[in-house]
């Protein structure tokens, strides 16, 4: 068996688990069989019992690390020192490395790049362990979308390692029959990288669950009109339990916040229903929401592109439609 594969797992402001390591766990899972790799996940925060026990619902062996130091420095320096330490004490070194293509995953993918000198392949959109071809030996094989999507590409490591980044809401997170087993470490010497000090966390509060989490997103674009539009959409979402998402056109005009974007340059999403109000689908839209179960279009324009992928497209005037949905799910709501 070859050198193994090691999920980093994520913590959200409230230190749980994101969704997001679960479905990087679950990706790593499949490469490991495919590729007949030991998959283990390691957790570096400062109170990882919480976190690690959620990460060992996706596999079988979870590493929890103390960092306390965590409480007040940026993540990336503190995760890069102790996985550099864990691995270099490791058995057999890791192969690869799986990790969320977030903000922080972006930051320690450099850092354990150039410590481990190993190679990144970053914003997968899907990942396969594949046979050696092309000069590219036996492998994970990352899929990615770049140019908005219109390019689809696949690429291996030329090395036997490497680091792979991955977007949210592309695998959906499955958890193992039986819940895997939590070993605590603490990594003996540990790398003096320079630190990042967080001087101020601010955890802004928004009512209903985060985009990237919702079961239903209501999403406006340019045809919602204005700010007051989205006060409709903002309804709607509340009764059906969902997040407000829009367009780029929205966020540009300053109607809604860039923190709802969906796309290219903003979030990707998997909610179960996507509900899309005057959001006409351009393909930088579409990168960020088209695995969406279940895809309900509301445009005027018959010809607007995203009938052409909606499930359910509805060709009529939103401001029509989104107080008549409204009516009708307060009055089953009683
Ligand atoms: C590099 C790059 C990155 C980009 N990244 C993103 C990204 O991350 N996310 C993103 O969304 N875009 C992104 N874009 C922009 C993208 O190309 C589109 O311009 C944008 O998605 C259009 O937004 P929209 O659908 O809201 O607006 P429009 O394309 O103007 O569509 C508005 C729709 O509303 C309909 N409409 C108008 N009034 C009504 C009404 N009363 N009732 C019903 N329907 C109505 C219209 O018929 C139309 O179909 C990016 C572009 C570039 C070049």
């Amino acid at each position: 068996m070859g050198g193994g594969i090691w999920v980093v797992g994520e913590v959200d402001a409230a230190g749980a688990l994101t969704k997001l390591s679960g479905e990087a766990a679950t990706a790593a899972r499949a490469l490991g069989e495919a590729g007949s790799r030991e998959v283990t996940g390691v957790v570096v925060v400062a109170e990882p019992d919480g976190a690690a026990a959620s990460l060992a619902a996706f596999l079988s062996t979870v590493l929890a690390v103390r960092a306390p130091e965590m409480a007040d420095r940026a993540a990336s320096a503190v995760v890069a020192a102790r996985i550099v330490a864990l691995a270099a004490a490791a058995q057999e070194r890791p192969a690869y490395f799986v990790l969320g293509a977030t903000p922080d995953g972006r930051d320690l993918a450099g850092m354990l790049s150039v410590l481990l000198e190993i190679g990144v392949l970053v914003n997968a959109t899907g990942l396969t362990w594949d046979a050696a071809a092309d000069g590219v030996p036996a492998g994970p094989r990352v899929e990615m979308q770049p140019f908005g999507g219109r390019v689809l590409t696949s690429s291996g490591f030329t090395g036997e390692c490497g680091i792979i980044l991955l977007r949210p809401n592309m695998v959906t997170a499955e958890p193992l029959a039986e819940p895997g087993s939590v070993e605590e470490r603490t990594p003996g010497e540990v790398l003096d990288l320079p630190p990042v000090r967080v001087i101020e966390r601010v955890v802004t509060e928004s009512p209903g669950p985060s985009i990237e989490e919702a079961r239903v997103i209501v999403a406006g674009g340019r045809g919602v009109g204005g700010p007051d539009g989205f006060a409709g959409l903002r309804e709607l979402a509340g009764l059906l339990g969902g997040a407000v998402g829009a367009s780029r056109a929205a966020v540009d005009a300053g109607w809604i916040d860039y923190a709802t974007q969906i796309g290219q340059t903003g979030k990707t999403v998997k909610p179960a229903v996507y509900l899309a109000f005057g959001v006409s689908g351009a393909i930088q839209h579409k990168v960020g929401m088209q695995t969406a179960e279940t895809i309900i279009a509301v445009d005027r324009d018959p010809d607007a592109p995203i009938g052409e992928f909606a499930d359910l497209f509805v060709v009529a005037d939103l401001a029509a439609v989104v107080p008549a949905l409204a009516a009708a799910l307060r009055a089953r709501a009683g």
